[in-house]
């Protein structure tokens, strides 16, 4: 397979020498993938089964996992990217738990949501549906788009940032947080890092690749958060968070870019 870049051959480099040896590394952007995505229905399967694993060892759903770090998100948006009144669009929005959390912030949020079942669970669980796909959304129509971990799961990555790109309004900003591929984990477990073992995982962005990317798709102004929220509550893990933040080895890669 070729990078969305549109590099391919000898541009394409094996990225870890053991555990997840399918990734690539392109010379041209930067970017790591997954040299064969997996199909559709091989994709539903592997989404089944996390979900099953998931329920099984913490004995919930994976879409109401994460509060903390979802409440951290929100006042982080809310505080610094979009104000009161302003839409915005949780892209990838699982069961809703972040487009609640806006809304409850006094933003005019929707969400949308690739998984039938997660979609169903919103509407019977929260009472407002999640949208299935963003053609009927008039162009410049939101004022933010959040993606939160979920640039690394698309099988399209360049036509769907510029289908983000053409609802955001001029001005408009993209919020993205993602697995660093420079983290301290990533740097130390290579191909067996928990992040490249996720099947479903089809990127291993850093910042250079997240960059080239979002600029290619017409982005400018991207911009690395390096404090980012915190995902965890506790002073162990925010001193732990902090400081891995400044050496440049946080887990999280967390960006903005505007159109
Ligand atoms: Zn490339």
């Amino acid at each position: 397979m070729n990078c969305p870049c549109g590099a391919s051959g000898e541009q394409l480099v094996q990225y870890f020498p053991a555990g997840e040896t399918d990734f690539r590394l392109c010379k041209v952007c930067g970017c790591v993938f997954r040299e064969q995505f997996p199909g559709p229905e091989e994709l539903d399967e592997i989404y089944r089964l996390a979900y099953e694993e998931e329920n099984i060892s913490g004995e919930t759903t994976n879409q109401e996992s994460g509060d903390y770090a979802v409440r951290s998100f929100a006042d982080f948006l809310a505080g610094r990217i979009v104000k009161p009144g302003e839409r915005i669009l949780d892209y990838g929005a699982g069961s809703g738990v972040l487009v609640s959390e806006l809304r409850n912030r006094g933003l005019a949020c929707d969400g949308f949501e690739f998984a039938e079942s997660a979609r169903e669970y919103c509407l019977a669980n929260r009472g407002y549906s999640l949208k299935s796909n963003l053609q009927a959304v008039p162009d410049g129509y939101y004022q933010a788009v959040t993606m939160i971990e979920v640039i690394e799961h698309l099988t399209d990555l360049t036509n769907t940032l510029k289908e983000i790109y053409r609802v955001l309004a001029p001005g408009g900003k993209l919020f993205i947080t993602t697995p660093s591929r420079d983290g301290f984990r990533a740097r130390i477990e290579k191909g067996n890092w928990r992040e490249a073992r996720k099947k479903f995982h089809l990127f291993l962005f850093d910042w250079r690749s997240i960059s080239f990317h979002l600029e290619r798709a017409g982005f400018t102004g991207v911009e690395h958060i390096v404090f980012s929220p915190f995902q965890k509550e506790g002073w162990k893990f925010v001193m732990y968070a902090r400081i891995m933040q400044s050496i440049g080895m946080s887990g999280t890669l967390c960006v903005v870019a505007s159109r």
